[in-house]
C-alpha cells in the first residue's frame, strides 16, 4: 500500500525557481512522467519540473542520477513502457532520487533543464490496447434519457459491473493535435441513411489511467491488489460523433463514433504523486444492489481519486480578438462509481491479459448538477439548449475551428496543490480523401 513520504511534503520545494510559485501544476511534489521529441525526432523521458522539462536520460548519461542498469535502461527508451512495467517498487525509488535531484537543498543543474514552451510532447507510452469505460452514474443516466427516452435511463447491468467498450488504440493522439472532423454514416429523421461529415461532434472530459504491471493471459488481477498495477493518470478527451453514436450503437455499443480520435494530456501523474488525493470510495447509492467479491473493495481501501476538472472552449474568432478562453463545465474524479481499480479488476476478470502503456479511460464525467456535465450532449441537452459564446455565436456541438481545452489538478489543505497541465484540440473542417 502507498503511503505519503518526504516526497509529498508540502514544504518542499525545487531549486527550479517557477517549481515554488502557487498555482504551478509541476511542483516538486508532482514530477509526472511524459515524452519529448530530442533533437533527432527520436523519443526522449522527461518530467515536468516548474515551466521546464527535465531530460532524464541526459541526468543518467552525465552521472547526475543513478540508477541499476534495469531502470537506468528502462529510463533511457523512447515511451515509458518499460519503466511502467517495473512495478511501484521501483518508480518509488525513482521519484525519491529525483526529488532528491531536483529538491532546493541539491546542486543545480540547469543544462539538464529544457523549457517547457519549446519541448514538443508525444505519446508518453506506445498504447497497446484502449478501453474506455462509463463508469459516472449521471453521465449514464442522462445519455440513457435522451437515447431511450421510453426505457430506464440505467441499464440493469450498469449497478453491477463497471461497462465498457474496447476502443482503438491507434486513434489516440497527444494533446495539441489537430482533430480533423470525421465522415460518417448517418440518419436523418427523415428518409434513409446518408453518408457526410459528422454534424454533431462532441467531446467527452475524462481520465485515463495507464496499467504498470500486466497480468498473464487466464489470470486475473484482484481487487485488492488492482490500484498498485497502475502507473498513473492523464487527462482523457473522447472526441465522439453523436449523430454517427445514435445511428449505430445497438447493439454492440460505440464503434466508428469513437475511434477517429481521443486526445490525451502528455504528463502521466503517477498514482505516487496522486496518494494524497486518494479518497474512499467510491460511495454506492443507497438501495443500490450490493457487490460481488470480485469487485468489493478492502474496507478502508482507497480507491476514489479527488481531481478537479475545467473544460474550457474557444472559437476561431474569439481567438482572432484575444477572447479567453469560455468555461463549459467543471467536473471531479469523486463523481465516478466506479474506481480504476473496479475497472482494472473487472477487465481481467476473465484472464484477458493487460500489458505495460495499456489504457483504461474513466467514461465521460458528470456530476449532478448541470455545470458539471461532462459533454456537449448534456450541457445542451441534445442540442435543445444550446450555450452562448462571446463572440455572439450558439454551440450545440462543436463547430470547426473551435478549441477545446481540459484542464486538472488536485488541491487539499494537507497536501500541496498538483496539476496535470491540459489537454487541448482544435477542430479542423472535414477532409475529402
Ligand atoms: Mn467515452
Amino acid at each position: 500500500m502507498t503511503s505519503l513520504d518526504a516526497t509529498h511534503d508540502p514544504a518542499a520545494r525545487s531549486w527550479v525557481e517557477s517549481a515554488n510559485e502557487a498555482g504551478c501544476d509541476f511542483p516538486i511534489q508532482n514530477l509526472p512522467f511524459g515524452a519529448f521529441s530530442g533533437e533527432g525526432g527520436q523519443g526522449r523521458i522527461g518530467v515536468a519540473i516548474g515551466n521546464c522539462v527535465l531530460d532524464v536520460p541526459a541526468a543518467i548519461e552525465t552521472e547526475s542520477i543513478t540508477f541499476g542498469p534495469e531502470v537506468a535502461c528502462a529510463l533511457s527508451a523512447e515511451t515509458l513502457n518499460d519503466f511502467m512495467s517495473l512495478g511501484p517498487a521501483a518508480w518509488k525509488r525513482v521519484r525519491a532520487a529525483l526529488f532528491a535531484m531536483l529538491h532546493e537543498d541539491a546542486p543545480r543543474q540547469d543544462r539538464l533543464l529544457r523549457p517547457m514552451a519549446e519541448t514538443s510532447m508525444r505519446l508518453p507510452a506506445a498504447i497497446g490496447d484502449y478501453t474506455d469505460f462509463y463508469a459516472a452514474r449521471h453521465h449514464a443516466t442522462n445519455v440513457g434519457r435522451m437515447f431511450r427516452p421510453d426505457g430506464e435511463p440505467l441499464m440493469p447491468n450498469w449497478l453491477h459491473l463497471p461497462v465498457g467498450y474496447h476502443g482503438r488504440a491507434s486513434s489516440i493522439v497527444v494533446s495539441g493535435t489537430d482533430i480533423v472532423r470525421p465522415y460518417g454514416q448517418l440518419r436523418p429523421d427523415e428518409g434513409p441513411p446518408v453518408f457526410g461529415p459528422c454534424q454533431l461532434l462532441d467531446y467527452e472530459l475524462e481520465f485515463g489511467a495507464f496499467v504498470g504491471i500486466g497480468n498473464g493471459m487466464g489470470t486475473r488481477v484482484g481487487i485488492g491488489e488492482a490500484s498498485e498495477h497502475l502507473f498513473g493518470v492523464v487527462i482523457l478527451n473522447d472526441w465522439s460523433a453523436r449523430d454517427v453514436q445514435k445511428w449505430e450503437y445497438q447493439p454492440l455499443g460505440p464503434f466508428n463514433a469513437k475511434n477517429f480520435a481521443s486526445t490525451i494530456s502528455p504528463w502521466v501523474v503517477t498514482m505516487e504523486a496522486l496518494t494524497p488525493f486518494r479518497a474512499h470510495g467510491p460511495e454506492r447509492a443507497a438501495g443500490d444492489p450490493p457487490l460481488l467479491d470480485y469487485l468489493t473493495p478492502a474496507p478502508g481501501s482507497r480507491d476514489s481519486l479527488d481531481v478537479q476538472a475545467e473544460v474550457t472552449v474557444s472559437s476561431k474568432a474569439m481567438r482572432r480578438a484575444g477572447t479567453p478562453p469560455m468555461q463549459l463545465s467543471r467536473g471531479t474524479l469523486a463523481d465516478l462509481s466506479w474506481s480504476f481499480a473496479q475497472m482494472l479488476a473487472h477487465h481481467t476478470s476473465t484472464g484477458c491479459p493487460m500489458h505495460a502503456g495499456d489504457l483504461l479511460g474513466s467514461g465521460t464525467v458528470s456530476g449532478p448538477e448541470k455545470s458539471s456535465r461532462g459533454c456537449l450532449l448534456e450541457l445542451t441537452w441534445r442540442g435543445t439548449e444550446p450555450i452562448e459564446l462571446p463572440d455572439g455565436t450558439q454551440r450545440r456541438f462543436l463547430q470547426d475551428g473551435d478549441e477545446l481545452t481540459i484542464n486538472a489538478w488536485c488541491e487539499s489543505d494537507r497536501a500541496a496543490r498538483i496539476g496535470f497541465g491540459s489537454c487541448s484540440g482544435v477542430i479542423l473542417p472535414p477532409q475529402d480523401s
